[in-house]
């Protein structure tokens, strides 16, 4: 029969949303249930940001070992992607079983299960597989953290063997000869990189007519323009329509806006076109909590669903879907439950991808500055002006940093250039803390470094630049 606990607060998943959720409220004396059904960290560290990153740092070292003739290292390195997998793993665990450890230390009670609701106050807790049956626990308050999944492209089943999925594609043996990736948004630009640096021949198609949608064009242009120096093959406004096996491998076929059929052959296609949230499988009917069409649980400010006392954090509550704005979340969240003063401030939630140079973005562009009624005034520093972009033989791209003109306060930045995804950091402190364009430009910066070139786009927005003409 049923098992019945009772518990402050609730958390359904323990990605970054829900297990800083859950260790955030426990900090803050509640009693705290994590109710997990596959592996803790979520997505973010078992299929996603951390093993993407293993192997963006892998093929990028042996891509560039192998590439460096003219620094005058000649190497041919080989790759053993069952190892390199498997150091992946690694990684994995050690993060996983951190997260675990960090939980546990913080006096929060995991259980395994899929959690569901039941009413307003009571969650369920199956134990597929086992035979057992469910366990009810009562709560005053619920942080739903269930996440996203891939979306599913029709005739396009994941099958982990021709149609794989990310999860799937960070988790292969050997390196593909082959690969069709469907789809140029970050996640299918980032592994069409790390395969081309394997060595695999990659083939992009996209539905929309240019890659990485939703980054301007001159950010996208530097990616893709190096992708296709790595031989990333793309063709734009095609979507796939159908797949066939053939021989060892696939013969995908895509149509255009007209109707014209092409055919790509691949060893394998990596599907990559948006995820969606996990709403639908909760039960959140039962509990009164509403979504809106896309599936996305609506918040206000304190995280709060229109249930009060069901928060949603992370993926299910909405773009951007990112692991950081998923941890801020789960942490207003305990912090509103727990009584403190609280709440979420969307203006500087930086972005970054991890393709090569990487992108780092945060807060507005000179375009939505102007629709916001400011007056922007914009600098930007060119990479190829930077002694340590040249002499890491990484040159490509740009720092631009956007202001508005009257006040100088510092309201957004594109990166787009090695390590962008570190740079952007100042920069989301610089909104963060109201700094100004006077501020950045001020302040002294290492020589030589990538980070000089935010000072510089600084200065150049201010129209002293002195590298920058
Ligand atoms: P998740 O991490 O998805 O966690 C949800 C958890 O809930 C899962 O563990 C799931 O098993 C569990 N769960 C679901 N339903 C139930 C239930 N009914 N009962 C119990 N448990 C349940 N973001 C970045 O910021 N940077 C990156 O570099 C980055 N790279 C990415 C690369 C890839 C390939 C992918 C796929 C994603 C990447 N992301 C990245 C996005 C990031 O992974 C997500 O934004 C993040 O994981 C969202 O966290 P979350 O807590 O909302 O959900």
């Amino acid at each position: 029969g049923d098992i019945a606990t009772g518990t402050d607060v609730v958390v359904i998943g323990a990605g970054p949303g829900g297990y800083v959720a859950a260790i955030r409220a426990a900090q803050l004396g509640k009693d705290v249930t994590l109710v997990e059904k596959n592996a803790y960290g979520g997505t973010c560290l078992n299929y996603g940001c951390i093993p993407s990153k293993a192997f963006v740092t892998a093929s990028s070292l042996a891509h560039d070992a192998g590439n460096a003739e003219e620094m005058g290292i000649h190497a041919d390195p080989a790759i053993d992607m069952a190892a390199m997998t498997s150091w992946k793993d690694g990684v994995v665990d050690q993060l996983t079983g951190g997260v675990e450890k960090l939980c546990k230390a913080n006096g929060v009670n995991l259980m395994e299960g899929t959690a569901t609701f039941a009413d307003e106050n009571k969650v369920r807790v199956g134990h597929d597989g086992e035979g057992q049956g469910s366990e009810s626990i009562e709560f005053e308050h619920a942080v739903v953290s269930t996440g996203s999944r891939p979306v599913q492209v029709p005739n396009f089943e994941f099958d982990g063997e021709h149609i794989l999925s990310s999860r799937d594609a960070l988790a292969l043996d050997a390196v593909p000869e082959s690969l069709l990736v469907v789809g140029a948004g970050y996640i299918g630009m980032e592994l069409s990189t790390v395969f081309a640096k394997l060595g695999t021949d990659v083939t992009v198609v996209e539905m929309l007519d240019s890659a990485l949608p939703g980054y301007e064009d001159d950010v996208a242009r530097v990616v893709r323009s190096r992708a296709e120096d790595l031989g990333v093959d793309f063709h734009f406004g095609e979507a796939a329509s159908e797949w066939e096996e053939m021989g060892e491998g696939i013969t995908v076929r895509t149509e255009n806006a007209d109707g014209e059929v092409s055919e790509f052959g691949a060893e394998k296609a990596l599907v990559a076109v948006g995820r969606s949230p996990v709403t639908d499988t909760i039960d959140l009917d039962a509990a009164g909590v509403e979504t809106n069409d896309k599936g996305f649980i609506e918040t206000d400010d304190r995280a709060r669903s229109n249930v009060e006392h069901i928060y949603a954090v992370g993926d299910v509550a909405g773009e951007p879907m990112l692991a950081h704005k998923a941890s801020k979340e789960g942490q207003v969240a305990a912090e509103h439950i727990a009584g403190e003063p609280a709440a979420l401030d969307y203006q500087a939630v930086p972005a970054a991808v991890f393709t090569d140079p990487e992108i780092g973005t945060v807060g507005l562009t000179e375009a939505e500055a102007e629709e916001q009624g400011f007056e922007p005034v914009v600098g930007q520093m060119p990479m190829r002006a930077s002694g340590r972009a040249l002499s890491m033989n990484e040159s490509e791209g740009f720092v631009r940093v956007v202001a508005d003109e009257p006040s100088g306060f510092v309201l957004g930045a594109q990166i787009v250039a090695p390590e962008a995804s570190e740079l952007v950091a100042e920069l989301a402190l610089a909104i963060e803390m109201g700094a100004t364009l006077e501020d950045v430009a001020a302040t002294i910066h290492v020589h030589p470094t990538l980070s000089e070139a935010t000072m510089e786009a600084a200065e150049n927005a201010l129209g002293h630049a002195i590298h920058t003409l």
